[in-house]
């Protein structure tokens, strides 16, 4: 239980580090953003293919139809053009121009048709006549455009040719894990979502950051074992759980990041159990970093963290957002682009994720010998036994351990929760092994 060793990723948790991390993100964001993906077809693994230039991927390819919990895994959908063209043969709405035209995962077509038949397959936003939304029919067979309102009320009565050539067939669903051996094979899990076309907050800087951060713990020495998985939402997640389900069970924790590049400030989401070793570390993270941060309780919308923290694993995982998913205006829209990127905020997100791997990384553990009730500290001398400290706060660190010392506590999760020092803690956690009341636990896997 000594603190003897640099912290993991100590160079992101300094700004000057986390500013050129942030800075090859953005550059990788750059090159991800273009790509069409889908929950299924050739965006997911074109995507993937960019980030294998950065870090190595194990791939997963799992069969349309495979059953995954009450799920199936869907058709994949590959497209190669959709358009409506006017009856000058001018395009009117082109998904050549923006892969958010298209509503993601239509079947194919092929017609002419009235201005009237059309309507019921066009979406648009009054309220931001500029902007095309960002719309799916992942699980209701159905074809669609999505274009600016401007666009649409452009658009004059007369024939249409509506054109989507795009398969939606047996296939597979996509996704990738890169793993970091560390010295223990206690496993720490980063999710993020790569189902998102042309739409930059959500996701691409999840996925960048996720790459980023990868290569970064590739080239460290961790004590813990991490799989970053990128997986479509839901979906996703789900066919991941099916597939990992007792690796699953023994993770020592995750994060679902994603969307850590708006301006709005970092909000962290409570695992479904809220009093976790990672909810106190996170929300202690994020204190360090600014007056201007959220954490809020679980609640069973959101993103994958809803997969994680069903009842049947109901995992010690939480999620790490900036604006969380609906609540700022440019979300699910084309207004979701680079331009709405803040390099200074994926440098924060980045310095929050590396305080919180860092202090989950060595975060010794400990379990009471006998756990019932307070033991008696004044008949061992504890509570004189503090010469030279703050003794009110040294006491308090022998309660705050005493408390939590259920085996999945430690001390760095306890030092956010109590807001005492570390340092406090540790000692109180040396007089504490000292008298027999706790021990220090150590991972299944410990070598
Ligand atoms: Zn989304």
């Amino acid at each position: 239980m000594t603190h003897t060793q640099s912290p993991l990723l100590g160079n992101l948790q300094e700004s000057a580090g986390a500013r050129a991390l942030a800075q090859r993100a953005m550059r990788l964001m750059d090159e991800i953003f273009p790509i069409c993906r889908s929950i299924t077809g050739a965006g997911v693994r074109a995507t993937l293919d960019l980030l294998s230039r950065h870090i190595p991927l194990l791939r997963f390819e799992v069969p349309s139809g495979t059953p995954v919990f009450d799920w199936t895994v869907p058709h994949e959908w590959n497209i190669r053009d959709a358009y409506v063209t006017d009856a000058s043969g001018k395009r009117v709405i082109d998904f050549r121009e923006h892969n958010l035209h298209v509503l993601n995962y239509s079947t194919p077509v092929r017609a002419k048709m009235s201005l009237a038949e059309l309507r019921p397959h066009l979406y648009s936003l009054p309220e931001h006549p500029n902007w095309i939304p960002y719309r799916t029919s992942y699980w209701r067979e159905h074809w669609g455009f999505c274009l600016t309102h401007r666009q649409y009320e452009a658009l004059a009565d007369g024939d249409f040719e509506v054109v989507i050539d795009a398969d939606l067939a047996p296939g597979a669903l996509t996704y990738a894990e890169c793993r970091i051996a560390g010295a223990t094979d206690e496993e720490f899990l980063l999710f993020t979502h790569v189902c998102h076309p042309a739409l930059a907050n959500d996701n691409a800087s999840g996925i960048a950051v996720a790459t980023t951060i990868a290569a970064e713990l590739l080239a460290a020495r961790p004590q813990l074992s991490y799989r970053i998985v990128f997986a479509p939402a839901t979906i996703g997640s789900i066919t991941w759980l099916s597939r990992n389900a007792n690796a699953a069970r023994r993770l020592r924790g995750g994060l679902v990041i994603g969307l850590l590049g708006d301006p709005g400030p970092l909000t962290y989401k409570r695992s479904r159990r809220g009093n976790t070793e990672l909810d106190f570390i996170a929300s202690g993270v994020l204190r360090t970093l600014g007056p201007e941060h959220r954490v809020v309780d679980f609640s069973p919308y959101g993103y994958d963290e809803r997969q994680f923290c069903s009842p049947g694993f109901n995992l010690p995982v939480g999620r790490l957002t900036r604006t969380p998913n609906g609540e700022y205006s440019e979300y699910h829209t084309s207004a979701d682009n680079l331009a709405l990127i803040d390099v200074d905020a994926i440098a924060q997100s980045v310095r929050a994720v590396a305080g919180i791997l860092a202090l989950i990384d060595s975060n010794p553990r400990f379990r009471r010998r006998a756990a019932e009730c307070e033991p008696q500290l004044g008949k061992r001398g504890l509570f004189r036994s503090t010469g030279g400290r703050s003794p009110q706060e040294f006491e308090f660190a022998l309660l705050w351990l005493l408390n939590q010392a259920d085996g999945t506590h430690g001390l760095n999760d306890v030092a956010a929760a109590s807001g005492l020092p570390a340092a406090t803690v540790q000692a109180a956690a040396e007089e504490l092994v000292q008298a027999g009341l706790i021990e220090e636990v150590r991972g299944p896997g410990f070598v």
